[in-house]
């Protein structure tokens, strides 16, 4: 083969290259043919071992011609696969559908609210607006708080009803939100409405309606000529509101050491409609709102005059409240972590929405 055939030999291996190469419809078809062409036994690649068979001073030239050749070949199958992959990128995204990347990404979900958060949240909207005000207190407490100036003296079998937890201190876990009425009046002194929400402690043996943390809200109201009608009126309103439907009372006597009268003010059940089920101990009734007139003693602790004033008390059981709110038939998921017991920000409606941070 003497240079001019050599010419044609490259010429001719060139356009079978450029033929195979627009037939080629994938990566691997291209690196086959790259292969054939331009590996060790390729067609270029044959031509550079006849070398030897080239007059000496003709064989840079004829190194020249291959070496040429092959880098316009290798060219030609870069240019290829990358039209290749960019036709492959356009097919997966007509696939998936029409992508936008400008469009703006999926918002993270933002959470929820606790039940019992939700029902305290709009609880505290409806006092504001009846002119209480917001307290707090200590969930440890001194016995003297949660028992002796509620009129539960330590000798009082009232004590074994709420059975607590005692600290090495001392001090105990609050049982009631109780301690914050005696706290008030030292505080703000009569007339005075305060409503104080917080955690409870007691220790109960837990099943669907007890649990050893609960929340309360507690209630007081001290003014002039203040009587049960005022009491069990707001009871009415507090639970109609919450419930967002017509509440059906049921109002007992009941006793607790720091009322005078005592009351237990129960709602029907949700859970079962008033039939009877686990959550309202087969009775059809919820006790939600113990509640009563401030018993003298109580006053007098607080250093109120009870021949001057009088007022009533009520401490709203806040976790049984969210339970018949939102039908959860067992309080133990209110302490637990499954989050289907939260409240989606969508159905609290009214005025506590969920407030979008910007
Ligand atoms: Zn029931």
């Amino acid at each position: 083969m003497d240079l001019h055939q050599l010419r044609e030999r490259i010429a001719q291996i060139e356009s079978e290259v450029a033929a195979s190469l627009t037939k080629a419809g994938s990566g691997d078809a291209v690196r086959g043919l790259d292969n054939r062409v331009l590996g060790k036994e390729g067609s270029l690649s044959a031509l550079i071992t006849s070398i030897k068979e080239y007059p000496p001073d003709q064989r840079g030239q004829v190194g020249k011609l291959v070496n040429e050749a092959k880098a316009r070949v290798k060219a030609s199958f870069e240019a290829r696969l990358a039209e290749l992959r960019a036709a492959d990128a356009q097919a997966e995204a007509s696939a998936a559908g029409a992508f936008d990347a400008t469009l703006p990404g999926v918002a993270a979900p933002m959470g929820a609210v606790h039940p019992v958060t939700a029902v305290q949240w709009e609880v505290e909207r409806l006092f504001e607006r009846l002119g209480f005000t917001l307290e707090a207190g200590p969930e440890m407490e001194s016995e003297y708080n949660n028992f002796e100036a509620l009129n539960i003296p330590a000798s009082h079998p009232a004590r074994d009803m709420q059975d607590t937890f005692w600290l090495t201190n001392g001090m105990v876990l609050r049982t009631h939100t109780s301690p914050v009425q005696h706290r008030s009046m030292k505080k703000f002194g009569p007339p005075l409405r305060v409503i104080a929400p917080g955690r409870c402690f007691r220790y109960e043996t837990i099943d669907a309606s007890h649990e050893n943390t609960f929340h309360q809200i507690e209630g007081l109201l001290i003014d002039r000529d203040i009587g049960l009608p005022h009491l069990i009126a707001l009871a009415k309103m507090l639970l109609t509101e919450v419930m967002q439907r017509e509440v059906e009372l049921r109002v007992r006597p009941g006793y607790f050491p720091f009322v005078e009268p005592g009351l237990e003010i129960d709602m029907n059940c949700r859970i079962c409609g008033g039939k009877g089920c686990p959550t309202c101990k087969n009775s059809g009734w919820v006790e939600v709102l113990p509640a009563g007139m401030v018993h003298p003693n109580v006053l007098r602790a607080g250093s109120i005059d009870p021949d001057e004033w009088s007022g009533f008390a009520f401490g709203l059981g806040l976790t049984r409240l969210a339970m018949m709110k939102y039908g959860i038939r067992d309080i133990r998921v209110l302490n637990s972590g499954d989050l289907r017991a939260t409240v989606s920000p969508v159905r609290l409606g009214g005025p506590i929405v969920w407030e979008k941070s910007a």
